[in-house]
């Protein structure tokens, strides 16, 4: 049985050189003695484990050492004397992140208003290196899929966890699939009435869909060879469960309002050809007006790229079809992880480098401004709450002046951008141009707005500006003003 785990994890290695597989084997070897009197809740061997998460890494095409450090995951205790014979066999970089997964090990989470310590220890831990990141949240995915076995209380702090941290974390990083997958897995346990009820909505709702969306794609693909589109693949897939959950509600509760539950995907080679296909399917039915969407011109701030048009079938249907090429679609799925398969140097640059026109030469990273943020909150309860609205929320992609991103949690006012920018410009706001056009700060901003805040000397925050904030930065910083202010005035 050891031995076909070990084949499977060799079998799922994207075109291994045959000293990867030998660092695979030598992993599995020394996990397969270090685990050897271990079994899982479940009864499993807890081998079964470390392979799964070695599989895994694997599948979403990790290179040899991420997926040999995740079947060595488990291996080394903290302080453990055992640490200089595992670096001599594995060597610096291996050792580097098996010693950082067993630190985050000690940390466990307990829930929202308690534990703020172990929760700014693990945060720490994680932001150090997103490689880490990524084998834990494999980790925990493997985790989340044997969670039946553990007892119940458990399984609640676990999939609370899951949803509040790593989910979110997840999506940050644009590996939609595994936040996808981890929502869906931690739902049932999490709320089981409002799971029960969105999965009998989503079936009712998807078997009419269905129907639409296979006849939307017959004529499409028959339309697509006629004019001449090579190499192109159609797919469809449907909603995340919890993704569907939390969207009812911007929708009046109204399922018949989400386009989305089915979308047609139309993957093709290069980026002309996706602005072709949307040409080809505008021309066929008739789009949704304001529901085009071009996320190649203008990227999620997760990297995420595609063309997403919703269209009237003609016999009472809407369908959403995203158009994007292939890298796209690998890339939609498994975000930073997929930089890392394909070496994109450039891309994972950019993509943790937030650029701040106020201070052009030090380029922040969103996990690097976590570790500052966390810094500045002393009361508990707001750690997670911060993370929530500044961090985890939804982001948008707003641009300054200059064309430099800042990338904010959706529905944020011209008062965060400008807090985002410089304490100095938040602090004396006085208006702001989106798009050349004169708009009062309380304006939500949307994806792709050019924002240019107007500053005078004499303004100051008010009061009222706590009511147009979004993120927990701009709200210290108000908060902050209007206290001195208060004390100046009584002097
Ligand atoms: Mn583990």
């Amino acid at each position: 049985m050891n031995d076909l785990l070990l084949r499977e994890i060799i079998d799922a290695m994207h075109s291994p050189l045959r000293e990867d597989v030998a660092l695979v084997e030598r992993a599995f070897a020394f996990a397969k003695e270090a685990h050897k009197d271990q079994t899982r809740l479940s009864g499993e061997p807890y081998l079964t484990h470390v392979a799964a998460v070695g599989k895994k890494l694997a599948k979403i095409r990790m290179g040899s050492t991420l997926v040999a450090a995740g079947i060595l995951h488990d291996t080394l205790e903290d302080g453990d004397v055992k640490e200089t014979a595992f670096r001599k066999k594995f060597g610096s970089e291996i050792t580097y992140l098996v010693k950082g997964l067993t630190k985050l090990d000690k940390y466990h989470y307990h829930g929202v208003r308690r534990h703020a310590e172990s929760l700014r220890k693990f945060l720490l831990a994680v932001a150090q290196d997103v490689r880490v990141m990524i084998i834990k949240i494999v980790d925990r995915l493997h985790n989340m899929e044997t969670l039946d076995a553990l007892p119940k209380e458990k399984q609640l702090r676990i999939a609370l966890e899951t949803l509040e941290i790593y989910a979110p974390l997840a999506n940050r990083l644009g590996m939609s699939e595994l936040r996808g997958a981890l929502e869906d897995l931690a739902f049932p346990y999490v709320h089981p009435k409002e799971y029960a009820q969105t999965k009998k909505l989503l079936q009712q709702k998807a078997s009419v869909t269905e129907k639409y969306i296979k006849k939307v794609d017959r004529q499409l693909q028959k339309t697509l060879v006629e004019k001449g589109v090579k190499n192109f693949e159609t797919l469809y897939r449907i909603k995340n469960l919890y993704s569907l959950y939390k969207k009812l509600p911007k929708k009046n509760m109204d399922v018949n309002k989400i386009y989305d539950i089915y979308a047609l995907r139309v993957v093709v080679h290069d980026v002309p050809t996706c602005y072709q296909v949307l040409g080809i399917v505008h021309g066929l039915w008739k789009p949704l007006p304001d529901h085009i969407k071009d996320y190649i011109a203008v990227p999620k701030p997760n990297g995420y790229q595609s063309l997403h048009t919703s269209i009237f079938t003609g016999d009472g249907g809407i369908v959403e079809i995203q158009i994007r090429t292939k890298k796209m679609h690998h890339e939609a799925q498994y975000g930073i992880a997929a930089h890392f398969a394909y070496k994109d140097e450039g891309i994972l640059k950019s993509f943790f480098l937030r650029k701040k026109s106020s201070t052009p030469k030090k380029k922040v990273s969103w996990m690097k401004d976590i570790i500052e943020w966390q810094k500045n909150v002393s009361e508990s309860g707001k750690l997670l709450e911060g993370l929530k609205t500044d961090f985890f929320k939804d982001r948008v992609f707003v641009f300054t002046p200059n064309g430099d991103v800042i990338d904010l949690p959706e529905s944020s006012t011209p008062i965060d951008f400008a807090y985002a920018i410089h304490s100095d410009i938040g602090n004396h706001t006085y208006g702001a141009h989106i798009n050349e056009k004169f708009m009062g700060i309380d304006t939500s901003l949307q994806n792709g707005d050019r924002v240019e805040i107007e500053t005078r000397p004499n303004s100051r925050p008010s009061k009222k500006w706590l009511m147009h904030t979004k993120t927990a930065l701009a709200r210290r910083h108000i908060s902050n003003a209007l206290q001195k202010q208060d004390a100046d005035s009584k002097k």
